[in-house]
């Protein structure tokens, strides 16, 4: 019998773990950030760099006797900013160590230099795929306007895969499970079962893995979906009863909703297949065959989810990549 989401809080909460439910203006809603009561007193995730986020976050540690300054650990679970744009804030009013995974250090110190290539990075992408122009430069300032919810991290303490951090009543395995983000950075409480997974595994909603730039900086871009189902599949092995996610309600039975994620991206994959054999199309045309006119307004995010079915039927052999010098087109092998 696995807990309810609400037994599964309640269970976190005694073992000193309170999920924090920070506001961003993105689309997905509240980012939940997790206080740890424990020595160093620690905050996973801060939530965007706003005053709302900034107010809303000493209030909810207020309610539980705290303040921002008694902060002694900040820990980053990815990169992406409705999850880290207050790090930066929270660790200077506070003095906290800042810890996330090291080789992601450099990327999170390079804030401003780093969002402008992943800007250049994507429109490139998208035309290469053929998307307009006219849609990528309208994106591109959409992603500008965002930029300021966003902030640099210093990293004082980087961590690497497979280390444990260690607490007075508890030690946290780092678990580097990338695919939603290239940094993605899970921590795991073994004796207690809990694995604070952020947004590498979402209840309600299916992961983006998005199409990034790699870590290393070099230029080719991430086989996004195939490196995050590799992830799923190491997560679904591991026997944790309660996984707190960076969005929405506890996942109470992680192996049920991997497979249900799993499904999913086999049968998308197939219909992208089909999709293929009947004639040679960009990405952007599969975007807009599936999803229509939300190809357009989502363009990075469609064209990241078919990029990465394609990657999957490219591995298997099925589906090659035709590059005409200006755009890839997908056909049947
Ligand atoms: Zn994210």
């Amino acid at each position: 019998m696995s807990l309810t989401p609400e037994q599964a809080l309640e269970q976190a909460a005694l073992a000193g773990i309170h999920r924090l439910q920070i506001p961003t203006p993105f689309a997905v809603g509240r980012v939940n950030c997790y206080l740890i009561e424990d020595e160093p007193l620690t905050l996973v995730d801060t939530g965007p760099n706003s005053g709302k986020a900034l107010d809303e976050l000493g209030t909810q540690l207020g309610q539980r006797g705290h303040s921002i300054d008694d902060l002694e650990l900040i820990v980053v679970t990815h990169q992406h900013i409705d999850h880290l744009g207050l790090v930066e804030i929270v660790a200077e009013h506070s003095g906290a160590e800042v810890a996330a995974l090291g080789v992601a250090a450099e990327r999170l110190a390079n804030f401003d230099a780093d969002a402008e290539a992943d800007d250049r990075f994507a429109v490139e992408l998208m035309l290469r795929n053929g998307i307009p122009e006219e849609v990528t430069a309208a994106l591109r300032s959409v992603s500008r306007s965002f930029r300021g919810w966003g902030s640099h991290v210093a990293v004082t303490r980087p961590l690497a895969d497979g280390e444990v951090v260690e607490f007075r009543d508890r030690g946290l395995e780092t678990l580097h499970r990338p695919g939603h983000s290239p940094s993605d950075t899970l921590f795991w409480d073994e004796p207690r079962r809990i694995l604070i997974a952020a947004d590498h595994l979402l209840p309600h909603i299916s992961s983006n893995p998005l199409i990034s730039r790699p870590l290393d900086g070099s230029s080719r871009r991430t086989q996004a979906l195939v490196t995050y189902i590799e992830s799923m599949r190491r997560t679904r092995e591991m026997p944790a009863e309660i996984v707190l996610p960076g969005h929405g309600d506890p996942v109470v039975d992680h192996v049920a909703l991997i497979d249900e994620r799993l499904i999913k991206h086999e049968r998308r994959k197939e219909k992208i297949c089909k999709l293929i054999a009947e004639r040679p199309r960009t990405g952007y045309e599969l975007a807009q065959a599936i999803w229509g006119n939300v190809a357009v307004t989502q363009a990075f995010l469609t064209l990241s989810e078919v990029i990465g079915h394609t990657d999957l039927l490219v591995n298997e052999g099925r589906v090659r990549e035709a590059d005409d010098g200006t755009v890839i087109r997908y056909e049947s092998v």
